[in-house]
């Protein structure tokens, strides 16, 4: 086992805005436990969104605070608009109390981690069709048409990254929600070296 990740898993769950990644990581943890990392973005909070559980909704100056001063694991400018960034002590603390944690980050942010601490787990998150993608981005009721336009057309760039750079240890289709957060979880497992459980594990 390599130096930088002595016990915990650091798992990191990508894929196109709308797939079901927040679906499946509640789903898992329900399951499994382990941590959400919480990220600082500059995006605004939509009314559906709580701040310090969903994100920590910052400016871009607070941002740039945090970015100079080192407090970012990872962060990048996903669709070129917002910045988002993985707070760094959360998931050192996280990984040293041996604990799973969770990050929702996208691929340029996923490359970083790579590097960063080479032994975490990737996992990208694949929709079963296009139809399929742009129905659920409009199912989730947050974004206005232009965002669903805009979130839609980086999906293609995304899932193209995604498969052409040699990054992610699985890919998993959510087609049916039910079995995609099994095989979700039978991989992390086999990763940890449990056994898995569909029930939660006891207190
Ligand atoms: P992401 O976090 O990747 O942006 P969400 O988890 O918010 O995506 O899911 C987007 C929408 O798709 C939500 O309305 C969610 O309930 C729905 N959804 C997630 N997985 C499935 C699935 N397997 N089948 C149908 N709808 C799904
Ligand atoms: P959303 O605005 O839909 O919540 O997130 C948009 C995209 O930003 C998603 O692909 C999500 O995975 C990614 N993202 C969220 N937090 C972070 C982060 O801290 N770092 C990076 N690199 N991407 C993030």
């Amino acid at each position: 086992m390599s130096t930088d990740q002595p016990s915990g898993l650091l798992l990191v769950v990508s894929g196109p805005s709308g797939v079901g990644k927040t679906t499946i990581v509640h789903r898992m943890q329900e399951r499994l436990g382990g941590r959400f990392s919480v990220s600082a973005t500059t995006r605004p909070r939509s009314s559906e969104e709580v701040d310090g559980q969903d994100y920590y909704f910052v400016t871009s100056g607070e941002f740039d605070r945090m970015q100079r001063g080192g407090e970012f694991l990872e962060w990048a400018e996903v669709f070129g608009r917002h910045a988002y960034g993985t707070p760094r002590r959360p998931v050192e603390a996280a990984l040293e109390k041996g604990e799973l944690i969770i990050l929702d980050i996208d691929v340029q942010g996923a490359r970083q981690v790579r590097h960063a601490m080479p032994s975490a787990f990737m996992i990208f998150i694949l929709p079963p069709g296009e139809d399929e993608l742009m129905r659920r981005l409009q199912s989730r009721g947050r974004d206005d048409q232009d965002a669903i336009e805009r979130r839609f057309a980086e999906a293609q760039h995304e899932i193209r990254q995604a498969t052409e750079v040699k990054l992610y240890d699985a890919f998993v289709i959510n087609d049916d929600l039910e079995r995609a957060v099994d095989e979700t979880c039978k991989l992390v497992s086999d990763r940890r070296g449990q056994t898995t459980s569909s029930t939660p594990p006891s207190p």
